[in-house]
């Protein structure tokens, strides 16, 4: 992680008057949810994210994927914002960046505080019904799962209830199109913990005029990127909190 690299980061984000962030699951690892494709970490060793977590299984074969990639879901609560999410949630309130368009579920932007969140995969807070559009919580879904009605049922319509994550297979919800109308017009996009690989979240870099990558591994895009900062996120952000502090006389 070079010096200059964190400095010049910190003045990208000081000239821009329009930056968004794009998280991905490598920022959560420092909450302790692994991500897909870290080797030996990665949920990846473990299942196959693509079936378990598919909208195939899920209405072809619902008894599978209520026991196995809805509990990849549900533990999702279990965790607490990272030094990371806590930072983003700083700099959104100082007004360097305008906010965070996320590809997480796990809600920890959010609870860390950060307030303008897009979320273009879905959240593990709330279900809906595939007929009406009923919403519920996820935790009502979890105790129809747990009592063994699977397919869970919509109290409104009879329907079958879902929960409300982007599965392989799935349309993105709205928030995907604000996302893209966002970094359209943005000046500067932070990517952080994203290997860039799922689709067509990983176009968003190439729509904004600058970009700076922050990620462990290499990604796909780290061509397009002017920065290319390699290191945990929780570390790099607080280096560039602090430098924008310094460059300010804060
Ligand atoms: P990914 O697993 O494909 O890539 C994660 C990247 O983050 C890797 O390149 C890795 O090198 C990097 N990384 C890991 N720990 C890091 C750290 N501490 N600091 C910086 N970089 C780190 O994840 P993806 O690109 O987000 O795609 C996977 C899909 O699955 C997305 O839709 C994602 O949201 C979803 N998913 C979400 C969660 C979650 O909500 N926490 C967890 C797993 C998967
Ligand atoms: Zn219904």
């Amino acid at each position: 992680m070079l010096k200059d690299n964190i400095k010049i980061a910190a003045q990208m984000i000081n000239n821009s008057s329009n930056t968004w962030v794009l998280t991905g699951a490598g920022m959560s690892t420092e909450s302790g949810i692994p991500d897909f494709r870290t080797p030996n970490s990665g949920l990846w060793e473990k299942i196959d994210p693509m079936e378990a977590l598919s909208r195939n299984v899920l209405y072809n074969n619902p008894t599978k994927f209520y026991k196995t990639g809805y509990c990849i879901l549900t533990q999702m609560s279990d965790f607490q914002p990272n030094e990371g999410h806590v930072v983003l949630a700083k700099l959104e309130e100082k007004g360097y960046i305008n906010g965070i368009i996320t590809q997480n579920i796990d809600n920890l932007h959010i609870r860390a505080g950060s307030k303008n969140v897009l979320e273009v995969h879905g959240n593990t807070r709330t279900g809906s019904c595939t007929d009406c559009n009923y919403k519920v919580e996820l935790k009502y879904l979890t105790k129809k799962i747990q009592n063994n009605e699977i397919p869970p049922k919509c109290e409104q319509c009879g329907s079958s209830l879902r929960p409300d994550v982007v599965l392989f297979g799935d349309q993105l919800p709205k928030e995907f199109d604000k996302a893209w109308e966002i970094v359209n017009e943005c000046e500067l996009l932070i990517v952080i913990g994203s290997s860039l690989t799922v689709s067509p979240v990983n176009y968003l870099p190439q729509i904004s005029p600058k970009v700076i990558i922050i990620n462990l591994d290499k990604t796909h895009y780290d061509s397009y990127a002017d920065i290319v900062i390699r290191g945990k996120a929780g570390t790099v952000l607080n280096k560039i909190f602090n430098s924008i502090q310094m460059e300010n006389n804060l």
